[in-house]
């Protein structure tokens, strides 16, 4: 018996792997954030949809699970990767207790490569993805990461920066840049990408980006010493001589 994890991507039907599309379409049952359920359109007609909210993660996948052991075809759709601050880790974990049940992740484009295409080539060399939700990861653990990624000189790519409850966080974690990068370091932001026409980017400077407001359907990367502007879009160099 099997369960899939599949990640649909960012949004945008072009950006749905063909193998996720075809995971999909094969299911008898969907579950996921209802958020998702209207992003893949059509794929879904005809589907039941087991529709949670943002922060039913233990329900879906305990549903999902149930469904699959009951015989149908299920699949739990992430945005992004499955994988990345997805649902693939929670239904491997409840999944132990159910040796007959496998769980197939097929994976999707995760935020930061899209944002990161869009913006140019910012994460070209050595980079991190730093959530700054601390739901389930306490701030102390963020912080002490984002401390030392930034101080490696890495370019980060910062999920999650921003919810009604935590509106200073990207500042907080735009300061502790600030200990290791200058001002002027090259930093840009994605909201919607490749989500069709409501896609919205910026190239910035690190003191401005401590002051920018962004919401949670923004991806936001930091540069490093070796990021700059070339013709309105973010690259970080690799060393090619040229
Ligand atoms: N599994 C997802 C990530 C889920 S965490 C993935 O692999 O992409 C949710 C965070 O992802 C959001 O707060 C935002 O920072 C980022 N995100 C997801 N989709 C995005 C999009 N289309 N554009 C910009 N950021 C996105």
């Amino acid at each position: 018996m099997k369960l899939y994890a599949v990640g649909i991507g960012p949004g945008d039907a072009e950006y749905l792997a063909p193998r996720a599309r075809e995971v999909i379409l094969d299911c008898d049952c969907i579950v996921g954030y209802s958020g998702y359920m209207k992003l893949m359109g059509e794929l879904a007609s005809g589907k039941e949809l087991i529709a949670t909210g943002m922060t039913g993660e233990n329900e879906r996948c305990k549903t999902a699970i149930q469904e699959a052991l009951s015989g149908k075809k299920v699949c739990v759709v992430s945005s992004g990767d499955a994988g990345i601050y997805g649902m693939a880790t929670l239904l491997y974990e409840l999944a132990e207790a159910h040796p007959s049940l496998e769980v197939e992740v097929v994976p999707g484009i995760t935020a930061a490569i899209s944002a990161a295409a869009i913006l140019g080539s910012p994460l070209a060399n050595d980079f991190a993805v730093i959530s700054l939700s601390d739901l389930l990861t306490p701030w102390e653990v963020i912080e002490k990461r984002l401390d030392l990624c930034n101080m490696a000189d890495m370019a980060i790519c910062i999920y999650n920066p921003s919810s009604k409850k935590r509106s200073d966080y990207l500042m907080k974690a735009c300061q502790i840049a600030l200990r290791h990068k200058p001002g002027g370091t090259k930093c840009g932001y994605v909201r919607n990408a490749l989500r069709g026409e409501d896609s919205q980017a910026l190239v910035l400077t690190l003191e401005e980006l401590s002051s920018a407001q962004v919401d949670m359907f923004t991806t936001v990367i930091i540069g490093n010493s070796a990021t700059r502007v070339i013709g309105g879009k973010l690259v970080t160099a690799r060393g090619y001589r040229i």
